[in-house]
């Protein structure tokens, strides 16, 4: 099966869930689907001839190699049973409030916090594809600010403790938000250019960042507006439905807590989801997950907590050209 026939098999309700994914079997043979299209082949040589060993690994009958069904994903090592994995992911991408580490962990009855934290952000860095395709037409574009009051967490390099948060939207449709480090004509340039293709023209409120530089040759009508405009037609709408869904969606599941660090993994998450919001079905926006999942490299705990980078146009690293070619 393609990735777009298990998308469109997958369960969509949780009780479809249930019948579906009962035990270890039945979770190996979809991922088995989704890294194989159901044929599994020997990593080290792509060879077909494969034999099951009794430890659930295959064994390659031209060059011996053994491989795992979630070797070279995220799910690499994982000591918990995948079933409990599907069940996680079905608990994060279908609820419209996502989940939050407490209470992942209460659900699962992990003995560790650390082990639902570090489960979420696997999951959040498989959600971003790295070739997804930039917005066009008519993109709404505008910023807005996170947090700033509750005290003792990271706020790093933020505008008077506020993170700046950059919106673009294709009306009812896609949305690109990035957590920047200011609102200036160079981060909205970058943010601009990485997000929405040529030709496409952006609306904006005409605030002093959107330069011609920052502009890159995109269209731009930009519309200053007065309270009783606001009231009558507003040009941002997608923008404003968005970031306010995100303080609701970050105040309340995750009570404001969310340092600089991490910030934008969180943004990922609220993307993919506002991506999906009509999806017919709850349950394919697991299956995106789970496909996503399996197409992603593994993720050491250091490299979620320690080589986390705050914004996503940092200037990047011979490491991450390694990583990029590695897919
Ligand atoms: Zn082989």
């Amino acid at each position: 099966m393609t990735h777009e026939d298990l998308w469109r098999d997958f369960p969509k309700t949780l009780p479809a869930f249930e019948a579906r994914f009962p035990d270890e079997a039945s979770c190996r043979a979809y991922l088995i689907e989704v890294r194989w299209g159901g044929r599994p082949r020997c990593d080290a040589c792509s060879c077909e001839r494969v034999w099951t060993n009794a430890r659930g690994l295959w064994v390659c009958s031209s060059c011996d190699h053994q491989t795992s069904l979630t070797a070279g994903t995220p799910l690499h090592r994982t000591r918990k049973p995948l079933k409990q994995w599907f069940r996680a992911i079905w608990e994060m991408m279908t609820r419209r409030t996502g989940i939050s580490g407490k209470d992942l962990q209460r659900l699962m009855g992990f003995g560790s916090y650390e082990t639902a934290w570090t489960w979420l952000h696997k999951l959040r860095a498989c959600l971003v594809r790295p070739q997804r395709e930039p917005l066009r037409g008519s993109v709404q574009v505008d910023e807005g600010y996170l947090g700033g009051k509750a005290p003792g967490h990271e706020r790093g390099r933020s505008t008077q403790g506020k993170a700046v948060i950059l919106v673009a939207a294709e009306p009812g449709g896609r949305f690109r938000i990035e957590h920047s480090p200011d609102a200036t004509q160079e981060s909205l340039g970058s943010f601009l250019r990485r997000t929405t293709e040529p030709g496409s023209v952006l609306l904006t409120d005409g605030g002093t960042g959107y330069t011609t530089k920052a502009i890159a040759g995109r269209g731009h009508i930009a519309e200053k507006q007065t309270h009783d405009q606001r009231a009558a037609s507003d040009a941002q709408q997608y923008c404003h439905w968005a970031l306010s869904n995100l303080k609701r969606w970050w105040l309340g599941t995750h009570h404001g807590a969310i340092s600089d660090k991490h910030l934008q993994a969180y943004l990922d998450e609220f993307t993919f989801r506002a991506n999906r919001r009509t999806t017919d079905g709850v349950g394919r926006i697991a299956a995106r997950a789970l496909i996503g999942v399996m197409q992603r490299r593994p993720m050491p705990y250091k490299s979620l907590v320690k080589t986390i980078k705050p914004y996503r146009h940092y200037q990047p690293t011979a490491t991450d050209g390694e990583q990029e070619a590695r897919g």
